[in-house]
Parts: structure tokens; sequence; C-alpha cells
């Protein structure tokens, strides 16, 4: 029988492995993880994000060792590791998850499909969660999503025979290669992944949208698995179905302290199909890791870039304490809740003027999460430059008073400002003297959104701007749409949704 090699990428588990299954089904496996130096050394990829893959490697090997096998792991390009093995084990079949992955894995991929046709090798790639390859226009993919959300899920195969071959060992946490260590990391694992998803879903949740956008409480309250759906510790499907059957177990009980509990596991599911719809943008257009989706916007922010902003907002050092307090608090643990993800954005990108090209490389960095068809097409968002959503800049001050009214969280990450009272924690500015140690603020806030007004509008009067953004809407665009405006232009409307030029500062 041929062997059937089993490529594990980031879908690092085997439940609900369609590759897996389909290699077990054909012959002896060989379950192979290739450490790519190349890959590491991406200015996207950190130590994070190695710390994370290997604790579920290791996870992932000791399962293999119970059915007794193990990972097979090689250090080099996939393709040297590729005709390694075939001068060792002959011809074989290739299988694993597409990938949505950066332009580097993406360069990857191809040479491998190269590789594999030279060598007459068969590779099986299989769909990745709700993502549709080859798709050309967003029409029909939700629906097709959702049938894959709804699909059984595959169990782990109970047994399997295994070829073995030789093994390297996994590079150490700390490997230079990946980069220096910097504050903590979430553990990885398929293990911590089930128990991080049935806190949620058992107690966690009940809070979850109350929470979500407060930095000091939403660690605890948020699902905190988008790792876990990153690197495929779980699958997405998984996810959805287990927390679907939440929603019912809690729709039907009697018990009247549930309250709107149920309410919370849909928006978390409503999030899950987000995943997807990002995830499908990078999928249905790589170019968004480098080029603003609407073409009007990418030489917007060459002009005026400054080093200066740009090394304060990295280091937690703008003057702006919310800000600061997330940039610190990233650096320390490696995950913010999405409303500060998009403030230190949004806050970057108007305020400082900064391009998302060269912040969203250092966020990707930090976030031990780092999912690129989230990250660039959330990234384009909260920078104004897809030309199909609303444009929100934030104002941090009142999201600060908002979202950390006691300063509790900026005093943990922003220790200058601890002893601070209240009334000035959100804007020591006022003070007649600064705190010792903290900087002045490096822009007024009011003054930069104001600009940043001025600077954009023009860009929204363009005569071929609406056809662009039709374009733009057209390939990459949420298909659904508020009730209010299904009911006015059919539910089947592919219309874009009118460009809004919202620039309001926001709540
Ligand atoms: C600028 C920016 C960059 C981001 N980069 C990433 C990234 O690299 N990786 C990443 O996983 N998320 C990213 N997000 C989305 C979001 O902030 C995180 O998914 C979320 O904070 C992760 O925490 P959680 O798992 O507790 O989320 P929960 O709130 O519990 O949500 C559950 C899951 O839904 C998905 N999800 C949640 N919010 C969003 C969203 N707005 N868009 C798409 N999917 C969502 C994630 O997979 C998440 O794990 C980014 C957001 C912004 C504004």
């Amino acid at each position: 029988m041929i062997p059937q090699v089993v490529w594990f990428k980031r879908d690092l588990r085997l439940h609900d492995h369609a590759p897996l299954c389909a290699a077990v089904a054909r012959g002896p496996v060989l379950p192979l993880y290739v450490f790519e130096p190349e890959l590491w050394q991406q200015p996207d990829a950190s130590f994070r994000h190695w710390s994370f893959t290997r604790d579920s490697l290791q996870e992932l090997d000791e399962t293999l060792q119970g059915l007794g096998g193990k990972l097979i792991v090689r250090h080099g390009s996939i393709v040297s590791a590729l005709t390694q093995l075939q001068r060792e084990i002959g011809r074989f079949d290739l299988h694993s998850h597409e990938e949505t992955g950066n332009d580097w894995t993406f360069a990857r991929d191809r040479e491998v499909a190269v590789w594999c046709r030279e060598n007459g090798i068969h590779w099986n790639e299989s769909p990745t969660n709700g993502v549709v390859r080859r798709l050309r226009e967003r029409d029909g993919w939700a629906a097709a999503r959702n049938a894959v959300m709804t699909a059984p899920q595959r169990p782990a195969p109970a047994a399997m025979h295994f070829i073995s071959s030789a093994s390297e060992p996994l590079p150490a946490a700390d490997d230079a290669r990946v980069g220096e260590i910097e504050g903590r990391v979430q553990r990885g694992g398929r293990r911590d992944g089930l128990k991080v998803l049935s806190s949620f879903l058992d107690d966690r949740s009940r809070n979850y949208m109350r929470s979500i956008s407060k930095p000091g409480v939403s660690a605890r309250h948020c699902s905190r698995l988008s790792a876990h759906l990153a690197y495929g510790t779980l699958s997405a499907r998984e996810v959805d179905q287990a927390a679907a059957h939440r929603m019912q177990e809690l729709d039907e009980s009697n018990d009247p302290s549930i309250g709107y509990w149920p309410r919370q596991i849909a928006a978390f599911r409503a999030r899950l199909a987000w995943r997807c719809h990002f995830v499908q943008k990078l999928e249905q257009q790589p170019s968004i890791e480098f080029r603003c989706m609407h073409p009007a916007f990418e030489a917007m922010r060459s002009d005026g870039h400054r080093e200066d902003f740009f090394d304060a907002w990295c280091n937690g050092q703008t003057g702006y304490p919310l800000i600061d307090a997330c940039m610190r608090s990233l650096r320390a643990n490696g995950w913010i809740t999405f409303r500060m993800r998009a403030l230190v954005v949004s806050f970057a990108s108007y305020q400082l003027w900064l391009d998302w090209r060269r912040t969203g490389p250092v966020l990707a960095r930090l976030f031990t999460d780092y999912e690129p068809g989230i990250h660039y097409s959330q990234l384009q968002m909260q920078s104004g430059v897809t030309g199909i959503n609303a444009v929100r800049l934030y104002n941090p001050v009142k999201q600060s008073l908002e979202h950390d009214t006691e300063g509790k969280f900026i005093r943990r990450y922003v220790p200058e400002l601890a002893d601070l009272p209240t009334e000035f924690i959100h804007a020591p500015w006022q003070l007649a003297a600064p705190p010792a140690g903290y900087p002045m603020r490096i822009v007024d806030h009011e003054h930069a959104a104001r600009e940043a007004r001025q600077r954009m509008a023009p860009y929204w009067r363009e005569e071929s701007f609406r056809e662009q953004a039709k374009a733009v809407f057209r390939k990459l665009g949420s298909r659904n749409r508020p009730p209010e405006r299904r009911k006015r232009r059919g539910a089947r409307s592919v219309a874009p949704p009118e460009p809004q030029l919202d620039l309001d500062l926001q709540g």
C-alpha cells in the first residue's frame, strides 16, 4: 500500500481532521511536521507563535504515541523534506489542509504543488473550516460555510497503521530562529483548548457581551479560543457545534437565573462566522496582506510617517494611558480584546497617521493568535482603507472613560500612573505637573483626528471611488445586511452598502 504522508501545519489535532481521515482510509500513515526556519524568520512571525505551536506539537506527538506511532519532525524547507522522504519511503500520497496564510506560505504551497506534479505525488488538500478555495465572488459563500459548520465532525481515528521514519527534535521554545522571548504566552495543545472551551461555555460566557470591550475583565469573559482556532488544536466546526449545543441546553432549561445567557453564546457564534468571513477575504485576495482593499487609499499614508510616533506607539509611550496600557499588556500577555485592538490600530492610523503596513507586523508578532486573514482585514477596516466599511475614529479618552472607568487596567500596566487620582487617569496631561517618568501626550488627539478627517475626505469624493468600492464589495463584502436594509433591497441584493464616511469620533 502506498504510504500516506499527513503534513500538519496550522491544524494541530487528530479530531475532525479530514486529511488524516482520508490518509487512514488509504494506507499506512506518516504524520509529518516540518520546522521551516524561513517561515519563522518572516516579519510577522514570533516566538509566541512558535511556543504555542510547540506545545501543541508535543501533545500531538504524545497522542500519536498512544496510538503506536509518533510525529515525524524534520527541519528545513518542506520541498527538501518531501524529497528526502521520497528517497526513504518511495512514492507516497500527501495530505494536508488548505492553508490561508501569509504570502510566504502561499508561495511555499505553490512550490509544493509544482514539486508534487513533477514527482508524480498525489496531493490531497482538504478545505479548512468554512473557507472556500477558488471562490470568485461572495454570493452563496455563507450557505457553503454554514453547511460545513453543521456537517458531522470526523472523530479522531481510534487506530491506524504507521510508517516509522527518523525524526529530529523540536527546536526549543527559545530557539534563536524564532526571536526573543518577551512576556507570557498562552499555553498551546488540544487538552488546554478543550478546557478553555468548556470553561467558557459552562461558566465564563455568562458575561461575554458585557465584558467583551472592557480591557480589565475581557481576558476572563471572552472565550480565549483564538489561538486554538488559529493553530487548529480545535476545529472551528467543533467549537461552533459545542456552542450550538450549549445554547440549546440553556434555551431548554427552566432555571430563571439563565436570563440572557443564550444570547451571549449566539453573539460568540456570530464571531465564529466573522472569523471564516475574514479568512475568506484573504483566501480570495492574498494581496490584502500588502495592498489596500480600495486602491484609492494605496498611497494615502505614504507622506508624513513619523518614526518617533511609531516607536512611542510600539513601546506604550504615547502619553495616552489606555493606548499605552494596551500595548504594554499585549507585550506582557500576547492578547488584548477586540475593542482594544481596534482602538490601538485606529489611534495609530488616524491620530498618528501611521500606515497599517508598518503597524500590522508589530501586532502580528505580539498576538499569540495571529491569523493572517482576520488580521489584515481588520487592520484595513480599522485604518479606513477598505472603502466598504464605515470609517471609525475612536476617541482614546472617551474609550478609556467608558471601558476602564476607574483606571484599574491602566494602573496595572502603566505603573507610573498608579497613584494618580481617577479624575486624571484618562488624560494626565491635564495635571499641572505631569506624572514622573510618564511622557507628555505625543499628539493632541482631537486636533490629530480633525487633520485625519481632512486628509481622508478628498479620497471619498473622487469620481471613480464608488465604482471601485462596488468592485471591492462584490469580491469581499459580507452579504449579511442589517434586517431593515435587507428588507429594502431584497435579501439577495448584492448591492454594496453606500460607502460611508462617518468621521465623527466614535464612542
Ligand atoms: C486590528 C485587529 C487585528 C486582529 N487580529 C486578529 C488575529 O490575528 N487573530 C485573531 O484570531 N483575531 C484577530 N482579531 C479579532 C479579535 O480581536 C480576536 O479574534 C479576539 O479578540 C480573540 O479573543 P477571543 O478568542 O477571546 O475572542 P471571542 O470574542 O471569544 O471570539 C471567538 C472567536 O471568534 C473570532 N473572532 C472574534 N472577533 C472577531 C472579529 N472581530 N473578526 C473575526 N473573527 C473574530 C476569533 O476566532 C475568536 O477566537 C483582530 C482584531 C483587530 C481589531
